[in-house]
């Protein structure tokens, strides 16, 4: 096992981290940039070093810089945590060549399912549903005319290196496919630096319902069962759940065997979503999969108990997963918001600035991942969420009693959040009987933006 790790991240995710190594009696470095300096999360690291500047490019995505950190304060292994460095191949082997184990996949396994359009490649050799789409990239507009026209409209323009709901365009005719195209194709070339991208059908109001999936180095790879995060704005998720409410127990269960295949096809290890749409007869495909740790992953680990980043370390330093499938049982019903500094009130614009208020709640069955305190200045050059609330109970119906009951006891002055929207959520009818699909906030909510 590993004595020493450096967490490249930051945020709540970095205290998450920081506090697994801490449980498994690891000592953790902690990274941060100019903007974070004397940040709350880095007095709970063993260790600190300054890596850079505020802008990511020059700091928290900034491979020699950590590596460099790593190497100077002998940290054996690096977690990555989600975004950032977390899905990049490149830094995953030079952190290898380095000597230092990187916390997550195979880089082949990175490189065959980090990119969109290849993955859906892995998922067909493995018999898994994939929506149907343009089977590789588009490379003319001609090409991309002839695809809609035969899959029918709406289309769905997809980034192969998209994500966090970027790089993606719903084109309902010929003249929405022209400029979807460019749209896309911009911004996934500001953002991804590859602007490259295929076709999808776009499906009729879906629910989005990912797998837990969890592998050692030996060969073994299980489900943790599934997330329902159909509570998305503007393909951004707002609210995940587990189990999926009105999932039929034979979809569930082979969703979950499909996304084990998947992943032993392509020899995966460590921690992975595989993210499946469900549409309204409850056929599943396929659509990407997170090759690392997500945000929503501190649902699985209510209700199944299983510490997902403890797990990642462990199999990470070589050993053999603590858990066989039959270990694993769903139990109860586990829900989590995300808590961002934004104003729902005013287009979701973000809300950084100093916390002069902060009193979360607490009480049986309630979890709060957060790195923030009264006092905290939330920097405007990051992501911006600032707690994970969740609550686990036996039953949906007393998860949703004990959510109203903590949003109503969560005190937050100085910023707005989106704290507001998430009482209104919950007291929607719709979502109460679960009944919601990845439009709903927009065609529902918020009609109007
Ligand atoms: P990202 O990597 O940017 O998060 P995903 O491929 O995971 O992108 O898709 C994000 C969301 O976009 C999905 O949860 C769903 O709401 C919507 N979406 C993606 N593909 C389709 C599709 N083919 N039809 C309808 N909605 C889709």
């Amino acid at each position: 096992m590993f004595n020493r790790i450096l967490v490249a991240n930051r945020g709540e995710i970095a205290l998450r981290v920081i506090r697994a190594c801490h449980d498994l009696n690891i000592e953790a470095v902690a990274v941060y940039s100019e903007a974070d300096r004397g940040a709350p999360w880095l007095d709970h690291a063993d260790q600190t070093v300054c890596i850079g500047p505020a802008v990511s490019a020059e700091s928290y995505l900034k491979i020699p810089r950590i590596i460099a950190a790593a190497e100077k304060t002998g940290s054996q292994a690096i977690h990555p945590g989600y975004g950032f460095l977390s899905e990049n191949s490149r830094f995953a082997e030079q952190c290898r060549a380095s000597g230092i184990e990187f916390i997550g996949p195979s880089v082949d396994a990175m490189d065959r399912l980090g990119n969109k359009d290849k993955s859906k490649t892995v998922a067909r050799a493995a018999k898994v549903p994939t929506v149907p789409g343009s089977d590789g990239l588009i490379e003319s507009e001609d090409e991309a005319k002839r695809f809609a026209r035969n899959v029918g409209y709406p289309v769905l323009v997809k980034a192969s290196a998209g994500g966090g709901g970027r790089g993606m365009r719903v084109a309902r005719d010929e003249a929405e496919l022209v400029t979807g195209l460019a749209a896309a194709r911009a911004e996934a070339e500001a953002a991804f630096k590859d602007g490259s991208v295929f076709l999808e059908k776009y499906l009729d109001r879906p629910r989005h319902v990912e797998v837990q999936l969890v592998g050692d180095q030996h060969g073994n790879v299980i489900h943790l069962f599934e997330r329902d995060c159909s509570l998305q704005r503007r393909h951004q998720k707002l609210v995940e759940e587990s189990p999926s409410p009105n999932l039929p127990d034979k979809v569930r269960q082979e969703m979950c065997t499909a996304a084990v295949r998947l992943a032993k096809e392509a020899k995966y290890y460590n921690a992975g979503t595989c993210e499946f749409l469900v549409d309204q007869q409850n056929n599943f495909y396929f659509i990407e999969v997170n090759a690392r740790v997500q945000v929503e992953h501190p649902v699985t680990e209510l209700v199944t108990g299983v510490d997902i980043i403890r797990e990642q370390i462990r199999v990470a330093a070589g050993e053999k997963l603590s858990y066989a499938q039959k270990d694993i049982q769903q139990r109860g019903c586990a829900i989590e918001v995300r808590i961002n500094a934004e104003d729902p009130a005013n287009d979701f614009r973000g809300s950084p600035g100093v916390v002069k208020t902060w009193r979360p709640p607490g009480g049986p069955g309630v979890r709060l991942d957060s790195h923030v305190c009264a006092g905290y200045r939330v920097p405007s050059n990051y992501d911006s969420m600032v707690a994970k609330l969740l609550v686990h109970q036996p039953t949906r119906a007393e998860a949703f009693a004990v959510m109203r009951r903590c949003l109503r006891e969560f005190v937050v002055e100085g910023i707005h959040t989106t704290i507001p929207i998430l009482k209104t959520i919950f007291d929607n009818p719709q979502f109460i009987e679960g009944k919601v699909d990845t439009t709903f906030i927009e065609r529902v909510l918020l009609p109007r933006t």
